[in-house]
């Protein structure tokens, strides 16, 4: 089959009020406006996701959150909802980030919880995985990989697969400027690929983007996006600068 279409997604943490958000959404949409065959997402933090759409929705540019609560509404109180995720012009979002993982003590389960319902309600849903340094060191890599695969997407169905995406962050990677080879990423991404296929069937299995992220800069992009199990990046501190960020969109 052909390459799959690729997906470059800046994560802005919490970073940005609405002016300097709003500006630097319109800088990116500038600095990535020549790209349109590659899909370009900005997650924002909640309280600029409406600003922030608004500003780029005549740009091919699309917008997501950083995390998602599974149920519509209720007494759920902190969280957001995908459907007042779409209500402020977003359509996807992150799920499973390392730092949600190790900050906020977010389980495997909770994080099923979060995609099932990113993904019930129609949002393009990307689950980060990815192992501690600890982990890798004592060799747990693939171990750690395939559980958090299986963990995260329990009960999602192989026609749901279509709306998620698999973001392989090593969490030794994530902002310390230190990246994963392009050996260890691909190797890393192939055996996702390989689970995937365990879990649904080949197809799905070649059809579903796996991202890259942990410190993906302008200089290492080329070497890691060259490899044939890499389809996009999931990009923290760099963007936040939109000439690194339309760089890194702008790989060649
Ligand atoms: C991230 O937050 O998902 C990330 C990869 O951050 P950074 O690019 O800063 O390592």
């Amino acid at each position: 089959m052909g390459k799959r279409n690729t997906l470059i997604a800046g994560n802005w943490k919490m970073h940005t009020t609405v002016v300097d958000g709003c500006r630097l959404a319109m800088e990116i949409a500038k600095a990535c406006a020549d790209y349109p065959d590659r899909e370009v997402l900005l997650a924002p933090p909640f309280t600029i996701l409406s600003e922030v759409s608004h500003v780029l929705k005549d740009s091919e540019i699309i917008v997501g959150c950083q995390n998602v609560c599974w149920e519509e509404q209720g007494a759920f109180t902190g969280e957001i909802s995908p459907v007042m995720i779409k209500d402020a012009g977003a359509v996807a979002a992150i799920v499973g980030h390392s730092e949600r993982r190790q900050i906020f003590g977010e389980t495997d389960e909770l994080i099923n919880k979060r995609v099932k319902g990113a993904v019930k309600f129609g949002l393009l849903t990307i689950l980060c995985i990815g192992e501690t340094l600890d982990e890798r060191e004592k060799g747990h890599t693939f171990e750690v990989l395939e559980n958090q695969t299986r963990k995260g997407l329990a009960g999602v169905a192989a026609e749901e697969m279509a709306r998620v995406v698999i973001a392989y962050e090593p969490v030794w990677a994530i902002g310390t400027g230190k990246t994963a080879s392009k050996e260890q990423a691909q190797e890393a991404h192939a055996f996702i690929r390989g689970v995937l296929g365990q879990i649904y069937e080949k197809t799905i299995a070649e059809q579903t983007r796996i991202l890259y992220g942990g410190s993906v800069k302008p200089t290492n992009v080329d070497e890691l996006m060259a490899q044939p199990d890499i389809d996009g990046a999931l990009v923290g501190g760099a963007a936040l600068d939109a000439e690194s960020f339309g760089r890194i969109v702008n790989f060649k």
